[in-house]
């Protein structure tokens, strides 16, 4: 019929709909749920407003709030709102661009006289936006030449520069410039957003922070206003649950509460000073590790911490990687520098002698410290240290080793994550990008090899097609914490160019020379970001295998002490790591400390413990105390616990 136009849907269907009808026609004639959730439109493949008139024959998705898409709009319409709110209640302010992020938003704002924002502004500003959402405006698009853009936004110089720099993201190409406005407030922008204010409205202001205008030292500091926006109050909850989570987790933070390391401004950003129960953790970690490895088959080596120009001119690392190396020491006409890496001086000890297809596979393991430049603007705690250590692997072997020393090393990185208490983990394979070194036949060899030693460990992954390096295809693997955050964790890498720069070969049992392979690994990354990670997923709390004080024995009066004194001794006879508190304070106060402190097991021994050779546990999670327990039971129960790793 010629007044109906016929849609596609993304399942292969089709509607019939009157001409004219728009995306939210579409999504109400689907259904009144899926009208409800509806914020934008994807036609042939491009995002746009549901009150667009729909082109006969278009293939159109309806974007849902509770999708990524969704959430993206969702949040980038809050961000129009807070500008909105801002410029009304700041007379005289600039904005410059507000795009949605993950999990929310910001918007970036220029106030008269470097005047900046207090936590109270942020309230006012939140109960302005609620006025707007309640007000359900509209959102109008509408389209201007460049000139017409310029006179639109004559006081907005940041506006104006995007205009005229013709920036498409931000809604201006050489010949249109986009709008949207809603009651009397204009931006630049490209869309699409949600069709009034009334969609709006679980959303939180969260923090101010400095941002140079395009990230630019030179330019302009701006105000930044984060805030973060959700489909639901359900999922709005959700989140600010997290964050409060997440920040009682923060490993800086509880670092210096369990006295476990600090940063010293005087020793430098993002070099780590571990303190004895910090570093008792650590040690823990490096048993663990050096254990797994040489139960693995693999050999230890050691090297230096700097090296010579040529070693990186060799490697490649002054080529691709300089901007992350710290500036060389000129020695003896010479430029030495602080290694970035381990790979290459692993690639020397693999050459230093001729190798046999019996020497294979080879795998040398370095507990090795490396030095990167990161800008102090993103150094974060130990999570993005400038010097740290890595439990760094290289493994060299024939091409028809590399599918079983993959399924193999793959189980031993999902072994080590459990052990350390992480269960959900999420993987990725990328592949070969559009520029590769190596041979595309050697490429698809190693990338069924990851393939296969992911089925063989049962893992979920996805494939990112052509995200691999340039010289290596990759499994990523992604850890989430326990509070469901994603964390980038171990990587394992094919890699196509050191052995070919380094010139490895082995004698294969055909009497001819080959190329080995090398694999890439480490497999809790750096000790400190694993270190870090441990902290936010425990909330402090070690398990008993972990923790740096495992029991701490509190005698009830001074009358207990000998006794305290000799469970601590028999503790300490088992390896345990036990320690006594004289009963200077009261009780409750003692035990209240060594709960802050999270010792898992904190033992009081009192008049009938003396008498009976018992103790009372009190764990540390547990509301009370387990009392009179034969001390050879604690004893064993504690060694099932830290043997099992709980
Ligand atoms: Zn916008
Ligand atoms: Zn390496």
């Amino acid at each position: 019929m010629a007044d109906q136009i016929t849609i596609q849907l993304p399942d292969g269907s089709q509607r019939a709909l009157p001409v004219g009808a728009t995306g939210a026609d579409l999504a109400a004639d689907i259904g009144s749920r899926l009208a409800k959730a509806a914020v934008a439109v994807r036609v042939d493949g491009r995002e746009s407003d549901l009150t667009v008139p729909l082109d006969e024959g278009a293939t159109v998705e309806i974007i849902t709030h509770d999708t990524d898409a969704g959430r993206a709009v969702l949040r980038h319409s809050t961000a129009h709102v807070m500008a909105q709110a801002v410029l009304d209640l700041f007379p005289g302010a600039k904005f410059a661009i507000g795009p949605p992020i993950e999990n929310g938003f910001y918007y970036d704002f220029d106030l008269p006289g470097g005047a900046t924002f207090s936590d109270d502004d942020l309230e006012r500003i939140e109960a302005r936006m609620r006025d707007i959402v309640g007000q359900s405006q509209p959102f109008v698009r509408e389209e201007h030449s460049q000139d017409e853009g310029l006179a639109l936004f004559a006081d907005q110089p940041y506006k104006r520069e995007i205009i005229e720099s013709v920036d498409p993201s931000e809604g201006a190409t050489p010949n249109v410039v986009s709008t949207y406005r809603n009651d009397g407030f204009v931006d630049l922008c490209r869309g699409p957003h949600v069709p009034t204010t009334k969609r709006l409205g679980h959303f939180r202001l969260l923090k101010v922070a400095g941002a140079y205008w395009r990230g630019d030292e030179r330019r302009p500091q701006l105000q930044r206003i984060y805030g973060t926006a959700w489909e639901s109050k359900a999922a709005l909850d959700q989140h600010l649950h997290v964050l409060a989570e997440a920040e009682k987790r923060d490993h800086r933070r509880l670092g210096v509460e369990l006295d476990l390391f600090h940063f010293e401004p005087e020793v430098g950003s993002g070099l780590p000073l571990y303190h004895p129960k910090g570093g008792l953790v650590r040690t823990l970690m490096e048993d663990y590790s050096r254990a797994e490895h040489q139960a693995a088959g693999y050999e230890f080596v050691w090297t230096p911490h700097i090296a010579k120009r040529d070693l990186f001119e060799r490697s490649g690392h002054l080529q691709w990687y300089a901007d992350s190396m710290y500036p060389p020491m000129e020695m003896e006409g010479t430029a030495y520098y602080p290694k970035p890496m381990n790979c290459p001086m692993h690639m020397h000890i693999y050459r230093s002698q001729q190798r046999s297809y019996r020497d294979l596979p080879l795998r040398l393991f370095e507990l090795g410290t490396v030095y990167r430049y990161e800008k102090s603007g993103v150094v974060g705690g130990l999570l993005r240290a400038r010097g740290f250590t890595q439990d760094d692997a290289h493994i060299f072997c024939a091409p028809d080793q590399l599918a079983s020393e993959l399924a193999s090393l793959l189980a031993f990185v999902l072994r080590l994550l459990r052990t350390f208490g992480f269960e959900s983990f999420e993987a990725e394979l990328s592949t070969r990008p559009d520029k590769y070194v190596g041979e595309p036949g050697d490429w698809d060899e190693a990338e069924a090899a990851l393939a296969s030693a992911l089925d063989a460990a049962g893992l979920d992954y996805v494939v990112a097609e052509g995200e691999g390096a340039f010289y290596a295809p990759k499994i990523d693997i992604h850890l989430r914490d326990a509070i469901n955050r994603r964390w980038q964790g171990p990587t394992l890498q094919v890699d196509f160019q050191l052995p070919q720069r380094f010139d490895l070969e082995y004698v294969g049992a055909d009497n001819e020379r080959h190329r080995p392979r090398v694999i890439h690994r480490a497999l809790f990354g750096s000790f400190e970001r694993f270190f870090a990670l441990l902290v936010e997923h425990y909330a402090g709390a070690f398990p008993t295998w972990l923790s740096p004080e495992q029991v701490r024995v509190l005698p009830v009066a001074a009358d207990h002490h000998d006794y305290a004194g000799a469970v601590v001794s028999r503790l300490r006879d088992g390896a345990f790591r036990a320690g006594r508190v004289a009963a200077d304070e009261p009780l409750g106060a003692r035990i209240r400390r060594a709960k802050l402190e999270k010792v898992p097991h904190i033992v009081v021994v009192g008049d009938s413990d003396v008498g009976a050779g018992t103790v009372a546990d009190n764990r540390r999670d547990g509301e009370r105390p387990e009392r009179d327990i034969p001390l050879d039971e604690f004893v064993a129960r504690l060694r099932a616990e830290v043997d099992e790793r709980t």
